[in-house]
């Protein structure tokens, strides 16, 4: 998998990139999302990167700004699921063949041809109906845990990063997640346990704390013309308030921001770093904003996109990520957006 096929998610492919590039790549990770949304493709794309031997990396104003090559032996491997330092973790439940005690061991066939078949972004229901389950609900078991313990305390053997995912990684029983406690302080040199999880709210507390989490947005929420315009409308005088940083003002659009709902909240930030993109595009690389991205207030249109360089792009599309995730955290709203509104004038400013 390659950042280039999971459209939509190129904002955080660049931070991801990014990160590895810098080498601060943290031995536990968890990425929180909808898999239809590519959570698990992402998991599996980072890994690929962090393992290529030939990483790519582009131009400035391109969409992504590296990725992963596709060609050289690990990558090879990767696009198979077949490197020998990727292993997958899932939940199982007992079947006609696997009749007690299941693991992830028992369906790895199966799971590499099930991600292979819905491109990384199958849900956990089409996974249980490709097993025939039969309405049982799937787990990660001790068994799991031991395998994964025991997997992640051998050295890779090909001299990458050994990487191990665990997908649904909210289906570990408590007995599997206390057995991951050590192995989640305690890592080997050059292992990476990625947790793909879609809900925090199911997951312990004692993993949460000891991995380090990454959002992905969720793409699928679909928008109607009516609520786009709305967006738009929000944004521009947003945008316009950020200028100006009259208090007053600002703090009535907050006011005004912060009573809506908090999944319209997150899916008007989404729409904000998606505007932002498509204007830095705009400016940086020559592509004509797309028709439903236009913000429909002409002096806006045509002035606007040259505010987002790259000086500012990615600074401000990591704020709007970090007010994403306080809000999923259900920090306070006003707050939230204040802070943001701040934080994003100066960038504005600074471009
Ligand atoms: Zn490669």
């Amino acid at each position: 998998m390659q950042f280039k096929d999971i459209v939509g998610q190129e904002v955080l492919a660049n931070r991801l990139t990014e990160i590895i590039d810098s080498g601060r790549v943290s031995h536990a990770q968890m990425f929180l999302g909808p898999t239809s949304s590519g959570s698990l493709a992402l998991a599996v794309a980072y890994a690929q990167y962090l393992n290529c031997e030939n990483r790519q990396h582009y131009p400035e104003g391109s969409p992504l700004r590296a990725d992963s090559c596709g060609q050289c032996p690990s990558c090879r491997k990767y696009a198979e699921l077949m490197h020998t330092d990727l292993h997958l973790v899932f939940p199982s439940a007992t079947t006609a063949t696997v009749t007690s005690k299941p693991c992830s061991e028992d369906f790895q066939e199966e799971f590499r041809q099930f991600m292979a078949d819905t491109r990384q972004r199958g849900t956990e229901d089409e996974w249980y109906a490709a097993l025939g389950f039969d309405n049982k609900q799937g787990m990660i078991r001790e068994r799991d845990a031991d395998n994964i313990v025991r997997t992640l305390g051998l050295k890779a053997y090909e001299g990458g990063y050994k990487v191990l995912i665990v997908w649904m990684a909210e289906r570990m029983n408590l007995d599997c997640a206390n057995k991951l406690l050590k192995t989640l302080e305690e890592p080997a040199e050059k292992t990476l346990l990625l947790l793909v999880a879609e809900s925090r709210d199911r997951m312990l507390q004692t993993i949460l704390s000891r991995v380090q989490q990454t959002v992905v947005p969720d793409l699928g929420a679909d928008l109607t013309p009516e609520r786009r315009a709305a967006m738009a409308e929000m944004f521009v005088s947003w945008m316009r308030l950020l200028f100006k940083l009259n208090m007053q003002q600002l703090s009535g659009w907050v006011d005004q921001t912060a009573s809506l709902g908090r999944e319209q909240q997150k899916q008007f930030l989404l729409y904000a770093q998606e505007s932002l993109r498509a204007c830095f595009l705009q400016t940086a690389a020559g592509y004509r904003m797309e028709d439903e991205l236009v913000f429909g207030d002409e002096k806006f249109d045509i002035s606007f996109p040259a505010m987002i360089t790259p000086n500012n792009v990615e600074q401000m599309m990591k704020a709007m990520n970090d007010a994403l995730y306080a809000l999923e955290r259900n920090a306070n709203s006003k707050i939230t957006f204040m802070q943001l509104s701040f934080t994003l004038s100066k960038m504005i400013k600074n471009r």
